[in-house]
């Protein structure tokens, strides 16, 4: 029972250096969180050590029945948090989740119509590298060339003529909110299946903050991971006629032991995002991301060719357009890392640059927001990303800045051992 800096002198300094790193930094990914000191605890417990195959109370192992509790208890939660009639959560992240979707929904050949991952989308919504592009025809459909929205007439037309078995809505870098009821309508009107994938913006639909996809696709996954601020890992939620099917595709179709650790964490995670503190904090990411928006469509960084795709934001993330910037993206990236602020690069839709370097920041507000931001903290953000992407910034400064936003907000306190 010797500690890990005993055991592992250097995986410890590694843990500590991370805790350090996300301490001392502004954590802006939009796909990251920190979890809560409860999950960290159910996932460093003697749950991962129990092997689950099959389901709660038809598993293929012996001494299971506090495990079922736990995956019984993440179940019934994730019904009732987003109104399904049935949720599988074994899934070991969002890329398997929609594995098992795809799986369930479709045969090896069928068409699959999503989100060019170019323009937003995953790559399991039909990358060629992919296992969704490697195993059936893919339809991508795009943004609009001036408003960089999907336009819902072109969608359908594009179904009309692509005739395709499942559409898939969802996206990984896309400010906007989806119209489910015109995708759904779509859906019926070609005979697709309509598969949403809501992984960036689960946390805003728990909170009642985004339209809810449920009622209208045949199946919704989701990451637990992104806004949801959960344990990595992924969940399938659909109407009840297609749960044999889908849990029949997770496991034994593609998964062996579920991560019971993790399901325990999805069990609190559901738990956490039933809560009115949970919904100030998707309001508080909500709208640190339009205070972003607006301070990154000023006339002072405009000036420099700094903007915003489609103009603004109505989810949990901005992307920043720099097109007509002297400054690409990777520049953009390694000039805020180097203020403390941490994002991604991102290619924007017909990127005249190549995707290593790409004309796009993606910047998110959920970490931020469940380390404690406000309306202040995010202007002060807003106003150092500003003046980080504007020529010759100082950058000092600016870090100083960075430095006391994150002294003010204590990550983690009292935790050295992780
Ligand atoms: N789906 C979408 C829309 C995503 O953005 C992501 C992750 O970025 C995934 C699925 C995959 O999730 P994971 O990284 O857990 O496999």
């Amino acid at each position: 029972n010797a500690p890990l800096a005993e055991v592992d002198p250097e995986i410890a300094e590694v843990l500590g250096l991370e805790l350090g790193r996300q301490r001392g930094t502004l954590e802006m990914i939009a796909s990251e969180n920190f979890v809560p000191r409860a999950i960290l605890e159910t996932q460093g417990s003697v749950l991962t050590n129990k092997y689950a195959e099959g389901y709660p109370g038809r598993r293929y192992y012996g001494g299971c029945e506090h495990v079922d509790v736990a995956e019984n208890l993440a179940i019934e939660r994730a019904k009732t948090l987003f109104g399904a009639e049935f949720a599988n959560v074994q899934p070991h992240a969002g890329a398997q989740a929609n594995v098992a979707v795809m799986e369930a929904l479709m045969e090896p050949g069928d068409t699959l119509m999503g989100l060019s991952l170019d323009h937003g989308g995953h790559l399991t919504h039909g990358m060629p590298l992919n296992f969704s592009g490697r195993r059936h025809k893919i339809v991508a459909y795009e943004v609009d060339r001036e408003t960089f929205r999907i336009d819902m007439d072109k969608v359908r037309e594009q179904a009309l003529a692509e005739r395709p078995d499942v559409i898939v809505a969802g996206w990984s870098a896309y400010p906007r909110q989806l119209d489910f009821e015109a995708f759904a309508s779509i859906a019926q009107e070609v005979g697709a299946k309509l598969w949403v994938d809501m992984a960036h913006f689960a946390g805003l639909v728990a909170a009642g903050l985004h339209a809810n996809p449920v009622p209208h696709a045949d199946v919704v996954s989701s990451t637990v991971h992104k806004t949801l601020a959960g344990p990595r890992s992924g969940f399938i939620l659909a109407k009840e006629s297609y749960g044999k099917k889908l849990n029949s595709r997770v496991f034994p179709g593609q998964q062996g032991g579920p991560l019971m650790h993790a399901i325990a964490g999805k069990a609190v995670a559901f738990k956490i995002a039933a809560s009115e503190e949970f919904k100030r904090r998707q309001q508080r990411t909500l709208e640190g991301a339009q205070i972003l928006a607006e301070r990154l469509m000023g006339s002072d960084v405009a000036e420099h060719g700094v903007t915003v795709l489609s103009g603004g934001t109505d989810v949990h993330l901005v992307l920043v357009d720099l097109r007509n910037s002297e400054l690409d993206g990777k520049q953009g990236e390694n000039i805020l890392d180097e203020v403390g602020i941490t994002v991604n690069r991102n290619s924007v839709p017909w990127d005249p640059r190549p995707p290593m370097t790409t004309s796009g920041l993606r910047i998110g507000t959920p970490a931020l927001a469940t380390r404690g931001f406000g309306t202040k903290e995010f202007t002060e953000v807003a106003d150092i990303i500003a003046q980080a992407l504007k020529p010759n910034p100082d950058v000092d400064a600016l870090r100083a800045r960075t430095e006391k936003l994150a002294d003010d907000f204590p990550l983690y306190e009292g935790y050295e051992n992780w």
